[in-house]
């Protein structure tokens, strides 16, 4: 590649990451621990730390997918060496992920920031509901300008139901918030045509559109020596996220500042979707999910609706069908013409109380305090 080229390709690397609104960082174990003493890479946490003030200064919004757990509480715990079972790494997670949370809280505090822990199951980004939730938490916990800091929930999460690594979950994080870019630090740049360890031809691959079986085959099933991820899995990530509008880089993550040398126009390889994140939810909400309700609309709401903004109860006139919270509905005029379809943020029964109400009544007549929205204009696709 012509050194032009190579820099053009810096340039609009590190743009790339400059311009992501919301931004999910993925932090393995063997960046941040120690293996043999269990202990934090204290410098390197307070040298990511920094990045991320520096990313909160532009108003970029961050979320912290940390690992660490596991590897940080067996060592406390007195957990031999070799190989541990399920409830040992369960019981080491436990205690590592209080000394995680602490360490995290600890140097973003020096930078005036708040961290927030959120432990995720696989189910909690599987299933609509808890799924809807946790993205209405995380956001909530964004506006109010604090790091989510978030692991899989690793006590009580059994081998049948783990992610078991965390770029998978990471890139479930940032389909789920729909973030703009998924930055996985890893212990190499990006992706090759081959393993470079041993293959002294092998290239370095900066950019990737779609994961093809090429590309999958490039992979391997590599494996770094504490974290439990390899390319293999952060392939799965890079087509979630693809999958989602989320843009994906991998890059090395071992130095100091790892997060600034992306922006600084470290070599890495991005994964670039096609669509924006907001664009692919639509089309999910639109194409992929099946609408067991309706809520017919009147004039007002419908107008409101084709310029850009959310459903409320007010606007409905009319519940048709059986629906839960979180569930796809069908969007109608009163005339019965499909104009939308959206996750509706409260269930038939409880909808079919508020229709035609003003967000103010809602505590009174439903016994708590739910979203204003019925249908949020994220959760909603104009057809
Ligand atoms: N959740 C695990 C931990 O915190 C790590 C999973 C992974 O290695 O990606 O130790």
């Amino acid at each position: 590649m012509s050194s032009d080229k190579k820099a053009a390709n810096l340039k609009k690397g590190s743009s790339r990451l400059l311009d992501a609104k919301r931004v999910v960082l993925k932090i393995g174990s063997a960046l941040l621990v120690d293996e043999e003493h269990g202990t934090l890479h204290r410098k390197w946490l307070e040298s990511l730390a920094a990045d991320i003030k520096a990313m909160r200064g532009r108003g970029q919004e961050v979320v912290v997918v940390s690992s660490g757990a596991i590897a940080v509480g067996r060592r406390y715990l007195g957990l031999s060496d070799g190989q541990l079972k399920l409830e040992e790494k369960q019981a080491a997670a436990a205690t590592g992920q209080v000394r995680l949370a602490h360490a995290y809280q600890e140097v973003l505090g020096h930078h005036e920031l708040i961290v927030a822990q959120v432990l995720l199951t696989l189910g909690d980004t599987e299933n609509r509901r808890r799924y809807l939730n946790a993205r209405n938490t995380i956001d909530a916990l964004l506006r109010q300008g604090a790091v989510p800091l978030i692991n899989e929930n690793d006590t009580v999460a059994t081998d049948e139901i783990r992610f078991g690594d965390n770029d998978r979950l990471a890139a479930r994080v940032a389909a789920m918030i729909s973030a703009d870019a998924l930055v996985l630090l890893s212990d190499i740049d990006g992706l090759y045509t081959a393993d470079p360890a041993a293959h002294d031809d092998a290239r370095h691959i900066d950019e990737v559109g779609e994961v093809t079986p090429d590309i999958e085959a490039m992979a391997g099933a590599t494996r770094t020596e504490v974290g439990s991820g390899g390319m293999v899995t952060k392939l799965t990530a890079a087509k979630i996220c693809l999958a989602n509008g989320c843009a994906m880089v991998i890059a090395r993550g071992a130095d100091e500042h790892p997060v600034r040398a992306i922006w600084d126009g470290a070599r890495v390889t991005w994964f670039t979707p096609k669509a924006t994140p907001a664009n692919a939810r639509k089309r999910w909400i639109a194409a992929s999910l099946q609408p067991t309700g309706t809520l017919v609309v009147d004039d007002g709401a419908l107008n409101a609706l084709k310029s850009g903004k959310s459903l409320l109860a007010a606007g409905v006139a009319r519940i048709e069908g059986a629906f839960e919270k979180g569930d796809a509905v069908f969007i109608n005029d009163q005339g019965g013409t499909e104009i939308a379809r959206g996750l509706s943020a409260y269930s038939a029964i409880d909808a079919q109380k508020i229709i035609g109400k003003k967000s103010g009544e809602f505590e009174k007549i439903l016994g708590y305090r739910g979203r204003d929205e019925i249908v949020h204009r994220d959760d909603l696709a104009l057809i």
